[in-house]
């Protein structure tokens, strides 16, 4: 019906459009950033369930985050009327999960095994080298993690690899073998080995293997350059002879070589698929001509580029502005004043980003946003799941699913403390071990090798049982708060001192509510009638997403604020505007990078960054930066040489303000010639620097807050309704105030702009 094709098509170009209605055979859609491609794939899937009339279920489509498989799936349901909640689309992890869930038993796992998060892998290992007897020193325990997630990446057990190589290779497969026994015992799966088992169950049991095949008809990624090894592996014996790939991917965006991705996935896959036609996309749709023609120039400096450019018929827009900073805090000014002007303008807060190389930059643009009145969202940064807290309160979870759970042992066994020290720990475990059972088992066992500290062992055993029994058949958001108090967490919690007491508090108070969206739904039912969709008990649910949850969603939906993020964070987005901080060497590119004279893929960063933006685009850097504390001396990035300079216009600073140690500025000519020296004495940065920094109050101690409010007062928000101050931050009506809300949940809130009323 001609009248449900029209909106597949009507709204592309004539490439997009072949690349949509292709033939059911291999594609690679090999293009720039903001071409469509995302567009493409999403369309392509619309196509060929309305028009091939290819069933959701023969779909594999795979993004790069949770975030982007949601809204593909959001806008895939908007242009077809086709329900499509069977459809399989996700991560690799997601994916890889869901299919160890259905078929754990071939995978050789444990009905519940649970996922082991990086965090929890680094400390395992460190364990594992102490069982071994191997000194952290010499065998740093983050490096031998890297080692092993970097063999499963490449499909490589220990058992392939025991004769080989020199005394420290074979040593590091002592360690590997160990370890997989350890996450065997313990019921565990770290996230590289979700990947490798559900590569190697599909590729050795012909069973799941035809399965999949008959079933996966077309599989279709994103952002294909970032794909690793065994990621590419799993989709060629998924696809098999019958499955048809799409691909779409732009070797420019390649960003993720460090943690294993090949871009020469993309040239493999016109071997390894026969047929397969490239379809080039160079019409841009997102960026202005000026901005494109700076993100072309910069990456013509790369050399191997399968090569390809962009061009928009749009206007050619404003010039880049870029901004000399004196230092971290002038330039973050500098973002708030630019932001400032934007939003009396046309700009509501969530059109701008800003975009850095590194977390720790973060930091004073969050002080300085906040001074400025402006609400920011930081996107991907520490996860809710992977705060200390949090994790505490799901080991004990875990441990109540599973009681060989080792590693949630460990956690919960002291926390809070229970008078069980590290020499019983260390007696417990030397036990466990020579016993073969988990530690768990060796507790319960042995007690009376355990010397005093037996009754206190105990004590904690009999709290764990107990508590199973209390919580079996209880709703799983009140069983995560009976733990919680039972436990003894929330009274550890209260009592240690300092400001971030409250904030912990508050996040288990949060835990409890995230646990109640994982109750059963009585209108879930229906998906548990699917045979290919895995039915997990609310618990397990619960822990999958507390492990998989990338932290992508920070901020709550369609709250409108800043967005703060990492380069590598914000592929594949676009924002009407984006300021790119720090574009200084040594940090963009990093000093590493230069070190090793690895360029090219920090290049691709910074190309990734630029073609991020739509229509205004900020770059700055900082003479004077603080690192670890202490204050470099920085020079403009060396890729501000590269972009062409007509796109460039460099702000001047503000007029009249003079800074200690620089003298009067004048306006700069060029913008890639070196830095001003600096100062000696007198410290750097002008007034932000000056200030106090805020101060962080918390509920429980004295006095009045900034605007004459009280902690613990009740106040009354226009939009969230009645609630109570449970701390400030900062002073003045620039203040941040934090108010947990009867309905709303708890806010951080800008004074000046927050309308309470006190009641
Ligand atoms: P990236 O490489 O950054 O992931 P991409 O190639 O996936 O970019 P998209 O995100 O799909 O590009 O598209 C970029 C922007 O251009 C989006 O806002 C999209 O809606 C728009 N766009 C794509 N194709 C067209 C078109 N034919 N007409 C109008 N807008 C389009
Ligand atoms: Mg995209």
């Amino acid at each position: 019906d001609i009248a449900d094709i029209t909106p597949l098509v009507a709204s592309l170009n004539p490439a997009q459009k072949e690349a949509v209605t292709a033939p059911p055979e291999h594609r690679l859609v090999l293009a720039g950033a903001g071409s469509g491609k995302t567009r493409v794939l999403v369309h392509r899937i619309a196509w060929l369930i309305t028009v091939e009339n290819v069933s959701p279920l023969s779909v594999l489509a795979v993004t790069f985050t949770n975030k982007a498989a949601s809204e593909m799936r959001g806008r895939i349901e908007q242009l077809i009327t086709v329900p499509i909640r069977s459809m399989w689309v996700g991560t690799f992890h997601g994916i890889a999960h869901r299919m160890l869930r259905l078929h754990w038993k071939e995978a050789g796992l444990v009905q519940n095994f649970q996922i082991l998060d990086a965090d929890d892998q680094v400390r395992l290992v460190k364990r594992v080298l102490k069982a071994l007897d191997m000194s952290d020193e010499q065998w740093p325990p983050k490096a031998v993690t890297h080692w092993i997630n970097a063999q499963k990446e490449e499909a490589r057990r220990p058992q392939h690899m025991s004769d080989l190589g020199d005394y420290t290779q074979r040593q590091y497969v002592r360690v590997y073998t160990a370890y997989e026994e350890a996450c065997t015992k313990s019921g565990v799966v770290d996230f590289a080995e979700l990947l490798l088992r559900a590569f190697e169950i599909t590729r050795d049991n012909p069973e799941i293997q035809a399965h999949y095949r008959r079933r996966f008809r077309h599989v279709l990624v994103d952002e294909f350059q970032d794909t690793n090894t065994l990621q590419y592996a799993w989709l060629k014996v998924l696809a098999g002879d019958t499955g048809t790939m799409f691909a779409v991917g732009d070797d420019d965006q390649s960003i993720y070589s460090w943690r294993g991705a090949r871009v020469e996935n993309m040239v493999r896959l016109e071997k390894d698929f026969p047929g397969t036609e490239v379809i080039r996309l160079e019409q841009n749709y997102r960026s202005t001509g000026t901005i494109l023609k700076a993100a072309n120039g910069l990456i013509s400096k790369n050399t191997n580029r399968l090569g390809k450019n962009l061009w928009t018929d749009g206007g050619d827009g404003e010039q880049i502005q870029l901004y000399a900073s004196y230092n971290e805090y002038d330039e973050a000014e500098f973002v708030a004043n630019r932001a400032r002007e934007l939003l009396d303008g046309r700009c509501r807060y969530s059109d701008l980003a800003i975009l850095y190389r590194s977390n720790a930059q973060s930091r004073v643009l969050e002080e300085i946003l906040i001074r400025a009145r402006i609400p920011y969202r930081i996107y991907g940064g520490l996860r809710f799941f992977e705060r200390q807290e949090i994790k505490d309160a799901l080991a004990y979870l875990r441990l109540l699913h599973n009681r060989d759970d080792d590693t949630s042992f460990e956690r919960t066994v002291n926390t809070p403390a229970r008078g069980i020290g590290a020499t019983t720990m260390e007696k417990l475990r030397e036990i466990s071990r020579a016993s073969g059972v988990s530690l768990w088992m060796a507790a319960k066992n042995a007690s009376s090798q355990l010397g005093r500290s037996a009754g206190n062992m105990g004590q904690f055993l009999k709290l764990i049982d107990d508590l199973h029994a209390e919580t079996r058949d209880l709703p799983l958001s009140k069983a995560t708060e009976l733990l919680i108090a039972r436990t003894g967490l929330r009274d550890h919690y209260r009592k240690e001192k300092g400001e971030q007491a409250e904030a912990r508090l508050e996040n288990l108070d949060e835990l409890i509510s995230a646990a109640r969206s994982f109750e059963v739904d009585p209108g879930a039912a229906s998906a548990a009638e699917n045979p290919d969709e895995p039915v997990l008990d609310p618990l397990t649910a619960f822990l999958t997403h507390a492990a998989l949850e990338s932290g992508e969603e920070q901020a709550g939906p369609g709250e409108d604020c800043v967005q703060l993020m990492t380069l590598h964070a914000a592929k594949g987005l676009e924002f009407p505007v984006v300021f790119i901080v720090g574009v200084e060497n040594g940090l963009f590119p990093s000093a590493r990078a230069i070190d090793e004279g690895n360029l090219e893929e920090e290049r691709r960063l910074f190309y990734v960054g630029i073609t991020r933006a739509r229509r205004k685009l900020y770059l700055s850097y900082a003479e004077v930066r603080r690192v670890h504390g202490v204050e470099q001396i920085g020079a403009p990035s060396m890729f501000l040489k590269e972009v062409p300079a007509e796109c460039v216009s460099e702000t001047r600073p503000r007029a009249g303000i003079l800074r200690p140690g620089f003298g009067a500025r004048e306006p700069q000519s060029g913008y890639g010639g070196g830095y001003r020296g600096a100062g000696s004495g007198g410290g750097y940065g002008g007034s932000a620097a000056g200030r106090p920094l805020p101060r962080t109050v918390v509920a429980g101690s004295s006095g009045l807050g900034p605007g004459g409010f009280r902690l613990g007062q009740r106040v009354e928000h226009p939009k969230f309704g009645e609630g109570t101050i449970l701390s400030f931050d900062g002073d003045g009506d620039r203040a941040q105030i934090e108010v947990k809300f009867r309905d709303a949940g708890t806010k951080r809130l800008v004074l000046g702009f927050a309308n309470l009323r006190g009641l």
